[in-house]
């Protein structure tokens, strides 16, 4: 039963620790266009441009001592189900009796500023340490968690920041308004000009003019605009090439076709670590574990914040700390259930907890007695 895995990254990583560790053997060969072993992302817009970290999660020949073929530098192309092979960009075709589609995703390039970098794999870290270090203003377009991570690193590094905003807080797709004025507060406590409801018009060579006619000096260009997942070279194949759909068990609806990651649309380390393990679980012919709720920590100015369940759409409250200081968690409720956790500048231990009241309606109750 060989196991072809396209994708080398978190997902794929973590389905094959989870084979090997109970005893599974099975030869699993890894395609991966890009041509360093598997690594993992979070670093990148982090410590890792602050100074170069090895972020490989296997030293140098873990994989082939664990019966994996890593084939790097090759993208696949092509997927034909109903023979089980896919086709290689250098036109090798693979055969598999079972598949992980594990291609991750792409991050969205800025319309009309072609020199604006992004931040996805290793060498696009190496590239934006590189110009932070070269000097100059650097203007982050996009106040999302990778926008406002890159932000506060080059802040480290004695950058001067902008980050241009269309919507009206940063976050805003994933935090309420209470978490989004305390992340605005923070990033401009710490030096960062954070510009929100506002566009980029044009790009003026050094600095950007927004639509509002004003304009923000930038040597440098991030765009943190989101990411789509890396499906297109599945058109055809009977999946969707913008991002395939899985069940429970990370089965797509074609047979022994798996996915996991960002590539179904996960987004976050946790779902796609989940993910990778969960058809693990599948091929061993473990039952289907219960979905769990979306997770994602970010590590900002200095402040660890932990999130778990869906924000959006409910009511903040304050269960510990306040917002004034780096220091506080932050539950979310709606229907007088607890949607979701914000935790800021809390250890690992308070996110169990944390977890621990969501969806419990007595937590309210309680809280209010
Ligand atoms: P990836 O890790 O992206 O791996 C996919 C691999 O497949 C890539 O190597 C890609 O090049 C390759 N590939 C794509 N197409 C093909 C093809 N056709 N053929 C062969 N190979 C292909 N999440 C958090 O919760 N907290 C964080 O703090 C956090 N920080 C992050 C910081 C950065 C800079 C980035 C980029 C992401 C961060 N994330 C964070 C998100 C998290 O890292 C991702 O959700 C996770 O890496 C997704 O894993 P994956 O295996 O689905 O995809």
């Amino acid at each position: 039963m060989e196991l072809l895995i396209v994708g080398g990254g978190l997902a794929a990583q973590r389905c094959i620790e989870v084979l090997r560790a109970a005893g599974d053997d099975r030869p699993v060969t890894v395609v991966c266009d890009e041509s360093v072993r598997p690594y993992d992302r979070p670093p990148l817009s982090k410590e890792g441009l602050l100074g170069p970290v090895d972020t490989s999660f296997r030293p140098e020949g873990w994989h082939a001592h664990h019966g994996v073929e890593l084939r790097l530098g090759v993208a696949a192309s092509a997927l034909d189900a109903a023979r089980r092979i896919v086709t290689l960009a250098d036109g090798e075709r693979l055969r598999y009796d079972a598949l992980l589609i594990a291609t991750g995703a792409r991050a969205r390039a800025l319309p009309g500023v072609p020199r604006a970098q992004v931040l996805r794999d290793r060498f696009d870290g190496e590239r934006l340490r590189e110009a932070l270090l070269a000097g100059g203003p650097l203007a982050v377009v996009g106040a999302g968690l990778i926008g406002l991570e890159a932000a506060a690193a080059a802040r480290a590094l004695g950058v001067e920041v902008s980050v241009i905003e269309a919507a009206p807080r940063p976050l805003a797709g994933i935090l309420g308004p209470r978490a989004g004025a305390w992340i605005t507060a923070l990033h401009r406590a710490e030096g960062v000009v954070l510009r929100t409801g506002v566009t980029v018009e044009r790009d003026r060579g050094d600095a950007l003019e927004l639509a509002d006619g004003t304009r923000v000096p930038a040597a440098n260009v991030l765009a943190g605009i989101g990411v789509a997942p890396a499906a297109a070279w599945l058109a055809g194949s009977g999946l969707d090439p913008s991002g395939v759909a899985v069940d429970d068990a990370g089965r797509t609806g074609l047979p022994g076709v798996y996915a996991a990651g960002d590539v179904s649309g996960s987004g976050h380390w946790e779902a796609a670590a989940r993910g990778g393990a969960t058809v693990a679980g599948a091929l061993l012919g473990r039952a289907d574990r219960a979905p769990a709720p979306p997770s994602f920590w970010s590590d900002q100015h200095g402040v660890r914040l932990q999130c778990v369940g869906d924000p959006r759409g409910s009511a903040e409250h304050i269960a510990h700390g306040d917002l004034a200081s780096r220091c506080f968690e932050l539950d979310h409720h709606l229907d007088g259930r607890t949607t979701a956790v914000l935790l800021a500048g809390r250890p690992p231990s308070a996110l169990r907890t944390a977890r621990a009241r969501l969806h419990t309606i007595e937590t309210i109750t309680r809280r209010a007695a």
